[in-house]
This record gives C-alpha cells, structure tokens and sequence, in this order.
C-alpha cells in the first residue's frame, strides 16, 4: 500500500489558535509533507454562533505565522451538509441506519427507568427493527444501526488497541429531525471524501473514533489510520489553563518568539528523535513518525522553548531573520524600520543574533541601529561619561578620522588609546558604548562602529565628548 498520505486539520473556530491545536496542525503538516502527502485544512465551523469570519481569520493567521501551508482550499464543514444528509439517506438505503419517530419525552423516559433498572442508560429505539408500513406521518431522526454486543477496537498509532464495549454506546443520531448532520457524521463523512488517510488529532476523540469507525463501516469505508496524541499540560503537570501562560499561537508570535524555534519547540513536545533537541523543519519532516509520539501528556516548558528560540536565532540566514523580525514589529504594531535602518541592521546581524531568544531582544540590542543622534543615554551611560572619558574621546576622533575603517585597524588606535591613558581597554569600552548605544550593555564597540560608519561614529563621539 503506498497510496498518498493524506492529513487534516480540522479545527472549530474558538477565536484563536490554540497552541495545543498549532502542535496538532503541525504533526499533520510534518507527517505529510516528509512524505510527499497531502496536509488539508477544514474548518468545523457548523456551530453557527461561534464561527465568525474572525474566528476563523484567526486560526488562519496562526498556522500562517507557523509556516504550516496547507494545499488546496479551506474545506467549510458547514458547507457540506447536504452531502453529509446524502450519506445518512445512504446509509438508511443499506439499512444500516433507520428512522427514528422517538420524541424527547419517550427517550427521556426510556433513560429514567434503565436508570432505575441500573443498566447502561442508552438509548434502544423501538423502531430500529421496525416496520415501515408502521412509520408515523412525522418528523425522524436517522440513526445508526450500532451493533450492540462486542467490542470496538480501534487500533491507534500512538494509544496501542483500544477496545469499546458496544453496549455503551446507543444508536447515534447522524441526521436530527430538522435534517441537520451530528457532529459526528460530518467528520466521518468530511474526511471519507476527503481522501483522509491518517487522523492525528488530540486524545480528547478518542471515545469519538470508536463512532466514527462504526460509521466507516456503516459505509463499507475504508478506516483512516487513527494516532490520537496526548494533550499538553503546564509545568505542573496539570491540564493547559491561562494560568500557566499563554494559550494562543498568536500569543507567542507577539511574544517575539522566531517560528522556526517555535516548530521546533512544538515538534519536540510529545514527540521524540533520539537525543535530538535542535533541528530544522526539514530535518524534522524526514524524521517525523507517529511511533516517536509519547504516551504521556507532554509538559510546556518555557526555558526550553526560548533556548531552542535562541539557537534557531543565532543559525538563521540574516536576510530571512530581518524579513522576520520586520513582520513581527508589524504585528506587534511597533514602528517600522526605515530602509537605512534596515540595511544597518543586515550589515550587523552576525552580532546582534547571537545570544537574542526574542525578536525584542534583538531590537533592543540594535537600539545602536534604530536610535539617531543626539543619542538618548540611560543613567549608567551617563556616568560612564566622566570628565575623564570625555576627554579621552575627543582625543580619539582626529585618529579616527584618518583610520581605514577596518577591525584591524580599528583595534590599534582603540587599545593604542587606552594604552596611551594608562586604562585597560575595559575602561575605554565603556563610555564608548555610552557614546555610540546610549547605554553600557551593547554588542561590541568594533560591530557598532563597523556597523554605523565612520562619519556617523565620530559624530557620535564628538556628541559625547561635547
Ligand atoms: N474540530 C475538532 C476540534 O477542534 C477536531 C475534530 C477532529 O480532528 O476530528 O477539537
């Protein structure tokens, strides 16, 4: 069997993406695309009230800022509810579902006394093995025709064989008397014409899969594969909340976490390749399998996504970090660079990516970028600027006048300097960040000289010095 892999995502639009949910759609996309397969998208967007066009938008928004494409169109679950109502006809038509005239009260009651009776309270209807000369002239549901002895198996990648006895489960509506498809019809069907070969999604429809397989069979479908994955839990240990942090993708977008880092993060959470914690989405599509996914809840774990964040920064290619790190001041709302800042900012990469976990971060050590003169001086820089300093700067500006501009250069007049003064060049460090940054913390004094030019660092100094 070598048919394509064919994978979904189907979230229901909640007004954002969840992070447990981003971790799902990138399983998919992973298992998929390191297979040459398909990675589809439907929104399950039936439950009228909450699928608005944002919410949607927002989901959309989330696997985009991922870097999780998806081929063809965006499937609308809603869409398709005549062809979800075509196959529950079918399914009456090879008689393995039936018309239903039971009302809400007569069911309700048929649960108080199995109740009363102690067994399973699910529903039998009296017309599953009924006569249609006897059918009542008005509204039905459509149900299946669940077997109701044995077990269900549902063979799962990632959980081993799960058995579910068929006595606990009724004969599901699959079409409601107002000829609405059930959830659970949708899917089956959604995913059927879908040409869906593996189901990865959350534990949580777990229970679901074993309906949704008598569905399948119902229908003389083939099964998908089914891997149902753990959800995600804090660091405690306890079930995802809002406490533990942020929930949604986007969230961690405005974070300034680099997506990269982030498909690492959310690869190696619940899914394991040997000793490997640093890898590449390219790396990652060729290992990717379901047998790597753990049994047990994985746990979020801050410290080691913003070290993944931080690597994935320090090895980005410097035209795409800037292209990054621009669609991130963009969402963030935060000012644009211009396009000298922008070229500065390429000019000094190699530096300022070292070390930065965050796209804030590494703003914040351009500031020697993005500010301009007169540079703003934090308290430390200030001080930093004693009398002493000042003069030793205005003594360096006509020596730097004529210097090459090169690192080598550079580094003879700086420590020719502070020989001169009698200072080791730790002293001489100082005031010139203060000069040059604003500040007594910045990347290195030859980076940003090399970085901003020879004119505008002797400007600089020169201001200092002032
Ligand atoms: N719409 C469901 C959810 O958001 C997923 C259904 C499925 O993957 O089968 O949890």
């Amino acid at each position: 069997m070598n048919a394509q892999v064919v994978t979904r995502f189907a979230p229901s639009p909640t007004g954002y993406l969840h992070i447990g949910g981003g971790r799902t759609a990138l399983f998919n996309w992973l298992y998929a695309r390191g297979r040459g397969g398909k990675f589809l998208l439907r929104i399950e967007d039936t439950d009228r009230e909450r699928s608005t066009p944002e919410a949607t938008a927002a989901i959309l928004r989330g696997l985009e800022w991922l870097g999780l494409d998806w081929d063809g169109d965006v499937i609308s679950q809603f869409e398709r509810k005549d062809r979800h109502a075509e196959v529950a006809y079918a399914m009456l038509d090879r008689g393995t579902a039936y018309k239903c005239f039971s009302t809400k009260e007569e069911i309700d009651a048929f649960r108080a006394e199995a109740e009363a009776r102690g067994s399973y309270a699910v529903f039998q209807s009296p017309w599953r093995d009924a006569d249609p000369a006897t059918y009542p002239d008005r509204p039905f549901a459509v149900r299946m025709k669940a077997p109701r002895t044995g077990e269900t198996l549902i063979d799962d990648q990632v959980q081993g064989e799960v058995r579910i006895k068929n006595e606990t489960l009724d004969d599901m509506i699959v079409l409601r008397s107002d000829a609405t498809p059930t959830y659970m019809l949708a899917v089956v069907v959604d995913d059927h014409d879908m040409g869906v070969t593996h189901v990865i999604r959350g534990d949580d429809h777990l229970v679901n899969a074993a309906r949704q397989q008598m569905i399948y069979d119902a229908m003389g479908w083939a099964i998908p594969v089914w891997a149902h994955i753990p959800l995600i839990h804090g660091p405690d240990g306890k079930k995802l909340s809002k406490r533990h942090g942020a929930l949604g993708v986007e969230e961690y977008q405005l974070m300034g976490y680099p997506a990269a880092g982030m498909r690492n993060y959310l690869t190696r959470l619940g899914w394991a390749h040997g000793d490997n914690e640093f890898f590449t989405s390219e790396q990652a599509m060729e290992w990717f399998d379901l047998k790597g996914i753990g049994r047990a809840p994985a746990r979020l774990d801050f410290k080691k996504l913003e070290n993944l964040c931080g690597q994935h920064i320090a090895a980005g290619d410097n035209a795409a970090l800037l292209h990054e790190l621009q669609a991130f001041l963009r969402a963030a709302d935060q000012p644009a660079l211009t396009e000298a800042q922008s070229a500065l900012m390429l000019r000094g990469m190699d530096s300022l990516k070292e070390r930065a976990k965050t796209f804030p971060e590494l703003i914040d050590k351009a500031r020697y970028i993005t500010s301009s003169r007169p540079i703003e001086r934090d308290e430390a820089a200030e001080k930093a600027l004693d009398a002493v300093s000042r003069s030793i700067l205005k003594s360096l500006t006509p020596r730097l006048q004529t210097a090459s501009w090169t690192k080598d250069d550079l580094e003879v007049i700086l420590t020719g300097a502070a020989a001169e003064h009698g200072i080791g060049f730790g002293k001489l460090a100082a005031p010139l960040r203060a000069a040059l940054a604003g500040r007594t913390v910045s990347p290195s004094v030859y980076d940003m000289m090399l970085v901003i030019g020879q004119d505008e660092t002797i400007a600089r100094l020169e201001d200092a010095a002032a």
